[in-house]
């Protein structure tokens, strides 16, 4: 039997409702690997079992039979990991070796990423970047520069110092500059050696397991965290996250490199919404977004902030569900659209009185003025509807535009945050 591969991606600038759409997707699927990120976002499900924040642990994990792998492309805050495990067992959610490995050499996030997250984005003050402060970017640096250390160094006390003495003696030369500011290698090493004894038994050489899961006809399904537009390299840079949010690098993150994907499930937003500074150039402000996020919910799962909120963008989603390369779309929050007499959506970008429709880059993102067009509201609360046939008229036209100006087919239309709040499209 033939394994499908599938990724979750998100479309937008994340907070699609990824975690929801993988808690409803999985169940077709033997495994969930998350292949990026850290625990700087957070996917919210709402299912049978309550309402949960995962940071690190894939969606996957209320699903019988289903195993999470944290792969190799993420950076893993030990501390936090386990807290997240302690948090769900004290829930009532299983986590065991049975439905929870983690990628022996993805890198860890240690306490002194935070510290210099925290120093760098206040030394940026009213300048700032939009971190999250948990330290991932600063990881993904000692990634890249070769000065982290990873999962499995944590598992060997016996050669743990040893590696840590000239990675601790190059932080401390960063971590000066900013002022009196020390960390010391005997710190850390007990840090690695609490939290590495207590997720040793969850610890795998995981791009063999998933192989191996492959080549047995395993269906394998990628979760990606953040958004197109959150990219390292095709994002909003500098305003991104510091990793690769894109299903094309999805096995290479979970470890399964020399696979392709069968399928890609771009998650989108039936509006627009963005966490952190940088250009968003369909926005409401004052009072309109103030009460737009209130229906909608929109503060962040990992840190409570208030999203910023805007109609939706044709121009920065397009580009989106290119990059993504989503053959397949879930189509989110639209029941929060329910209230509008008329809803706005952004078609095109004015740049110095040009019409633009390509998703532009640095200056002229920032110049970029949105273009509106209004499309009719449906003014009744469609959170109810479990089949297209019950949907109105104006929120299946709302549907058809979109696919028309994205170009791919919305096929999951999600009504509400729980696992059946959907409509599965003819
Ligand atoms: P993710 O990071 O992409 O998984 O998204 P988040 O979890 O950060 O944000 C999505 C939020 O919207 C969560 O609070 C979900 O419970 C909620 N949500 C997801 N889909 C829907 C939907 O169709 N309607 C409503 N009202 N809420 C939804």
């Amino acid at each position: 039997m033939k394994s499908m591969i599938a990724a979750v991606v998100g479309v937008n600038w994340g907070d699609e409702g990824k975690g929801r759409m993988v808690d409803l997707l999985c169940a077709d699927y033997d495994i969930v690997a998350r292949y990026q990120g850290g625990n700087n976002a957070g996917h919210t499900v709402v299912n049978d079992m309550g309402k949960f924040a995962l940071n690190l642990i894939p969606c996957g994990i209320f699903r019988a039979g289903v195993m999470n792998v944290l792969g190799t492309g993420m950076v893993i805050d030990l501390e936090h990991l386990w807290s997240e495990i302690e948090a769900l067992r004290a829930r009532g959610v299983a986590v065991t070796r049975e439905n929870l490995k983690i990628s022996e050499k993805a890198v860890i996030c240690l306490p002194y990423h935070r510290t210099l997250d925290e120093l760098e984005e206040d030394r940026l003050g009213d300048g700032k970047q939009g971190s999250t402060r948990r330290g991932i970017a600063p990881a993904y640096s000692d990634k890249y520069h070769r000065k982290a250390l990873r999962v499995g160094d944590a598992l060997r006390p016996d050669t743990l110092r040893g590696k840590l003495e000239p990675v601790v003696g190059f932080k401390n030369l960063l971590l000066s500059s900013y002022g009196a500011y020390y960390v010391s290698a005997g710190e850390c090493a007990s840090w690695l050696e609490y939290y590495g004894e207590r997720l040793a038994p969850f610890a795998d050489n995981t791009e063999e397991y998933l192989e191996k899961a492959a080549a047995c006809g395993k269906n394998i399904m990628l979760e990606a965290q953040l958004g197109t537009l959150r990219d390292i390299d095709f994002g909003i840079y500098p305003y991104t996250t510091s990793s690769t949010t894109l299903a094309a690098f999805g096995p290479i993150g979970a470890g399964i490199p020399g696979r392709r994907l069968d399928r890609v499930i771009g998650v989108i937003k039936a509006y627009s919404s963005s966490v952190g500074a940088g250009p968003f150039v369909a926005e409401w402000s004052g009072s309109e977004a103030d009460a737009f996020r209130e229906i909608s919910g929109e503060y962040g799962a990992a840190t409570g902030r208030p999203r910023r909120v805007g109609p939706f963008d044709c121009v920065a989603s397009r580009f989106g569900v290119r990059m993504q390369g989503a053959d397949t779309l879930a189509l989110t929050k639209f029941d929060v659209l329910s209230y509008m007499e008329k809803i706005p959506v952004c078609v095109a970008y004015d740049i110095g009185g040009e019409r633009v429709t390509e998703f532009p880059t640095g200056d002229d993102l920032e110049a970029a003025k949105p273009i509106y067009e209004y499309l009719p509201g449906f003014k009744t609360d469609i959170s109810g509807c479990r089949d297209a046939a019950q949907l109105p008229k104006e929120a299946l036209n709302y549907i058809r535009f979109i696919e028309s100006a994205v170009g791919a087919r919305i096929q999951y239309v999600s009504v509400g945050p729980g696992r059946g709040d959907y409509i599965e499209m003819g």
